[in-house]
C-alpha cells in the first residue's frame, strides 16, 4: 500500500457545493485503498492486522483450530431466538445496556448487574477497554506467548506494546517488570498454553500495576477449577477488570457475545465508549437463555473436560510434549520433528488444528472436540 499518494485537495470552504452542484465524487474514490493511503492513520497503515484462525467453508472438516465448542448450545437458545423472531422485536432497537442479560448473568455469577458491561464478543470488550484507558502513545502490556489480538489493539490505538515472557512453568516474573502501562492484559487460562497464573502471583501483579487496570481475560475460565475465577475479587479492587465470552463454554461463537465485570464506576466509563447498541436482539436473547440454562452448561463443560483429560496422555503417547491445560485446548510441541508439516498433513486429511509460531517458539494448539473427532485426530496422528 502506497503512502506517497497526495491527499485529495479539499475545495475552499463553502465553495465546493456552490460551484459544483452535481457533487463530483471525491478524487480518491475508485482508486482502491492505495488512493486513501495518505488519509489513513500511519499506525494503521503500518500494521499487519490481526489474523483470525482459518474458517474453511467445508462441512466435512474437523475443526480444532479456534477453540469452538463441539456441542450445540442449549435448546433454550433456539427457543429464545425463535421467540424473538416471531415477536416483532427485529423492528426495534435492542436494550442498550442489555439489562435482561445483566440480571441473569449477575444472578449466576453472584455480582451486581451494574458491574456488567455487554459486548459483541469479548473482542469488542477488549476494544472498548483499550479505547477507554489507552491514549495514543500510551502503553499496553501483556505476557508472551499469549493472545495476539492485544498487540493489534495497541497498534490500532497508536499505543506502544510491551510483552513479558512467561517463565518455564508459565508463571509470571516477580516483580512485574513493566511500570506505568495504561492497561495490562493477562489471559487466565492463557492461550496458547491453557495454563493458569497462581492466585498469589496474579494478586502481586494487580497490586504492582495499580492504579492502572489489570484485565484478566477469562475467555476459557469455565474449563478450569470452579474457584479459579477473579470475578468475586472485582468488588474489592478498583483496578481489576474481568472479561468473559459465551463463544467457548456456551457454544455461541457464531452469535458474538461477551461481557466485562468491573466496579460500577468503571462500567459507567466503559458504557460511554461502547456503541449504543453493540449487541443485537438475537444475540441478547441467545446469551440470556444460554446463561440461564446452567444445567445444560454443566453437562457440556463436564464432557469437554473429560475429553481433554484423555487427550493429554494419548497425545503424549504419540510423542508430543503436552502442557497440562485448564482450557478447551492443548498446547502440543515436540523437538524430534517439525510441527508445521504435521499441521499441513492434518489439514490435507481434513483436520484443522492451529499452528502457532511466536518468533521461533512454535507449537500446535489443538481444541478439544467431540470424542469422535478426537478419536479420528489420534488415529490420523498415529499414521503420520
Ligand atoms: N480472549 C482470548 C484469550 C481468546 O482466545 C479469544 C478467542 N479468540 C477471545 C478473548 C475472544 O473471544 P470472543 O470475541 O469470541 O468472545
Amino acid at each position: 500500500m502506497s503512502t506517497t499518494n497526495p491527499s485529495p485537495t479539499p475545495p475552499p470552504r463553502g465553495e465546493g457545493l456552490q460551484t459544483n452542484p452535481t457533487l463530483a465524487p471525491p478524487s480518491f474514490l475508485g482508486k482502491g485503498a492505495g488512493g486513501l493511503g495518505s488519509s489513513v492513520r500511519p499506525n494503521v497503515l503500518a500494521m499487519k492486522g490481526y489474523a483470525p484462525g482459518e474458517q474453511l467453508n467445508d462441512p466435512e472438516i474437523i475443526k480444532l483450530n479456534t477453540n469452538e465448542n463441539p456441542y450445540p448450545p442449549s435448546p433454550r437458545v433456539f427457543e429464545a431466538i425463535q421467540a424473538t423472531l416471531t415477536s416483532n422485536k427485529l423492528r426495534k432497537y435492542p436494550e442498550p445496556l442489555g439489562d435482561t442479560f445483566r440480571r441473569a448473568a449477575g444472578k449466576v455469577l453472584g455480582v451486581d448487574p451494574d458491574c456488567i458491561l455487554i459486548g459483541n464478543g469479548s473482542d469488542d470488550i477488549l476494544t472498548i477497554l483499550t479505547r477507554t484507558f489507552v491514549p495514543e502513545g500510551g502503553l499496553i502490556a501483556s505476557p508472551t506467548p499469549s493472545y495476539i489480538l492485544y498487540k493489534s489493539l495497541a497498534e490500532i490505538q497508536g499505543a506502544r506494546f510491551q510483552t513479558v515472557p512467561f517463565d518455564e512453568n508459565w508463571h509470571l516474573p516477580q516483580p512485574w517488570p513493566i511500570k506505568g502501562a495504561n492497561l495490562t492484559f493477562i489471559p487466565n487460562p492463557n492461550s496458547p498454553s491453557g495454563t493458569m497464573v497462581p492466585k498469589v502471583l496474579m494478586e502481586l501483579v494487580r497490586a504492582q500495576v495499580a492504579p492502572y487496570p489489570l484485565v484478566i481475560d477469562e475467555a476459557y475460565i469455565d474449563f478450569a477449577d470452579d474457584r479459579a475465577s477473579w470475578v468475586q475479587t472485582v468488588k474489592h479492587c478498583d483496578n481489576l477488570i474481568v472479561t468473559r465470552t459465551l463463544s467457548k463454554s456456551y457454544s455461541l461463537a457464531g452469535i458474538r457475545f461477551g461481557f466485562a465485570i468491573a466496579s460500577p464506576d468503571i462500567i459507567r466509563e466503559l458504557t460511554k465508549v461502547k456503541d449504543s447498541y453493540n449487541c443485537d436482539v438475537l444475540s441478547l436473547a441467545a446469551a440470556t437463555a444460554a446463561i440461564e440454562d446452567q444445567e445444560y452448561f454443566a453437562g457440556v463443560r463436564a464432557k469437554i473436560i473429560a475429553t481433554r483429560e484423555r487427550m493429554r496422555p494419548a497425545l503424549t503417547e504419540l510423542g508430543f510434549d503436552v502442557t497440562p491445560s485448564h482450557a478447551n485446548f492443548l498446547w502440543c510441541r515436540r523437538s524430534d520433528r517439525p510441527l508445521k508439516p504435521i499441521y499441513e498433513e492434518l489439514k490435507r486429511r481434513k483436520i484443522l488444528v492451529r499452528y502457532m509460531n511466536y518468533d521461533g517458539y512454535d507449537g500446535l494448539r489443538i481444541s478439544v472436540g467431540s470424542d469422535a473427532e478426537i478419536d479420528k485426530l489420534l488415529a490420523e496422528l498415529k499414521s503420520l
